[in-house]
């Protein structure tokens, strides 16, 4: 077989690693000196040459009750042997369906119904085009503009670029969807650097919102799209009182809000989604990543009342026998949805949701214990998540993180890199000693660093 070395492990020379066109990646500096990861379980990683590595950012942000877990891996051992596929265009088999209602009930509003996909990046453009549709079965087509934010990630479908605020995101990509806005990003240094939790100063940033509407007729505008904390994009968490004023001007002007959770759901604020957490709800909450354990690709756009049933009064007036023109061959698919399934029961049994909430001051307290150290200007953090933000070292920004990340990775700890920010996520079974060695790492990463 290609790849081997004499001993039957992989070969990892640049010729063996040439052809994977590796995906948001410096993959000419990666072929140099390739980090690769071969095995998995619990906390740890273990990379190619054999040491353990902790995992300091579940993953991408995705793995919350550890890896290879047990119960998950047998679900979608016997699903698979039992029911690889079946097909998901006017079929359907059990186990999406209780999926659909385990996950609304996981949220106290009046959340109904769960249009399924494969990512997040799927779950983002799903929502927007659920949105579009559903004024338009309302009788109100001319609501087409998407509202987005800066600093924001929605994946990198064309939906999701246009209305996602990553500059580097779109600017390769042409022009884009037409009539998408974006609302200023709610960070600020000179305001908010060394804030714990959420920020005190940021609110009046959602009336920004008002701003867009006068600009364009707030009867032209369908949708709200935004992470309840940006998350990619160097972990912002929103400021008090934010949430709740984007969802008073988009009542008050008929627009959906849609959350993207992919990265918030599934405990890593410390209950079960954000919109849990914040008390405020959106129309829409799209996830993936924790929904599966990052096992297998899944992701969810879950509705708030009135939009399925919206859809289903248009069906029946026009008597279409389909009710959305939208979909994936792998929508609900048996296996994510088998492992979807145990996933939510490790979450429930094992307490992760709680045990997250409860670990949070732990980490916050030991992130902000960093403060004063080499490089770092800024430390931001929400539950089960702490960012540390570098100066960038000069005419080379983003080059300082990659090199903290490297060390750690040295130094038998993973954690993620947004331009220069540290961002820590580590599954929500981490324990307070294995806290204390991710920012250990960090500050020895720091030190030996220029
Ligand atoms: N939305 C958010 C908030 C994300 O963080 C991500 C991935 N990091 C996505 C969407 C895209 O998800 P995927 O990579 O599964 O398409």
């Amino acid at each position: 077989m290609d790849g081997l070395n004499s001993s039957g492990g992989f070969d990892a020379s640049p010729n063996n690693l040439e052809s994977f066109w590796m995906p948001y990646t410096w993959n000419r500096e990666f072929k140099k000196n390739p980090l690769l990861l071969t095995a998995a379980k619990d906390m740890h990683y273990t990379s190619l040459d054999g040491r353990q590595i902790l995992d300091g950012s579940a993953g991408l942000w995705c793995v919350n009750a550890g890896h290879s877990r047990e119960r998950i891996v047998k679900a979608v051992q016997e699903q698979v042997a039992k029911l690889d596929f079946a097909p998901t265009f006017q079929f359907g088999h059990p186990l999406a369906f209780e999926l659909a209602s385990r996950l609304t009930n996981m949220l106290s509003g009046e959340f109904d119904h769960v249009f399924f996909c494969n990512s997040g990046s799927e779950a983002a453009d799903s929502a927007l085009k659920m949105a579009l549709a559903y004024h338009r079965a309302r009788g109100q087509g001319e609501r087409t503009r998407l509202i987005g934010r800066e600093r924001g990630y929605h994946g990198s479908g064309f939906g999701g670029i246009s209305v996602g605020g990553i500059v580097k995101n779109r600017n390769f990509f042409g022009s884009l969807l037409n009539g998408v806005d974006h609302l200023p990003h709610t960070y600020s240094h000179a305001e908010q650097a060394y804030s714990r939790g959420l920020p005190e100063w940021g609110a009046h940033l959602a009336e920004d919102l008002e701003r867009i509407c006068a600009l364009h007729d707030p009867a032209t505008i369908a949708a709200v799209i935004v992470e309840p904390m940006a998350g990619s994009t160097g972990v912002l968490p929103p400021p008090k009182g934010y949430l709740e004023k984007l969802r008073a001007i988009c009542d008050k002007h008929g627009i959906l809000l849609i959350y993207d959770e992919v990265i918030t759901g599934f405990g890593r604020l410390g209950d079960s989604f954000a919109t849990e957490y914040f008390g405020v709800e959106p129309d829409m909450i799209t996830c993936a990543k924790g929904l599966t354990n990052g096992t297998i690709p899944m992701g969810a756009v879950i509705c708030r009342k009135g939009i399925y049933e919206t859809m289903m009064d248009y069906g029946e007036e026009t008597g279409a026998t389909i009710e959305l023109f939208h979909g994936y061959t792998y929508s609900g698919h048996p296996v994510a949805a088998a492992a979807a399934l145990a996933t939510l029961e490790v979450y429930r049994e094992e307490g992760l949701f709680e045990r997250a909430r409860e670990l949070s001051p732990y980490l916050e307290n030991t992130a902000h214990a960093l403060k004063g150290s080499k490089h770092i200007i800024d430390i931001r953090n929400l539950g089960l998540v702490a960012a540390i933000e570098l100066e960038p070292r000069p005419g080379a920004p983003t080059k300082r993180a990659y090199d903290v990340y490297r060390h750690c990775f040295e130094k038998g700890l993973l954690i993620r890199i947004a331009g220069d920010t540290l961002a820590v996520s580590p599954p929500l079974i981490v324990t307070k000693e294995q806290i204390d060695q991710i920012f250990e790492t960090i500050k020895e990463a720091l030190e030996a660093t220029d």
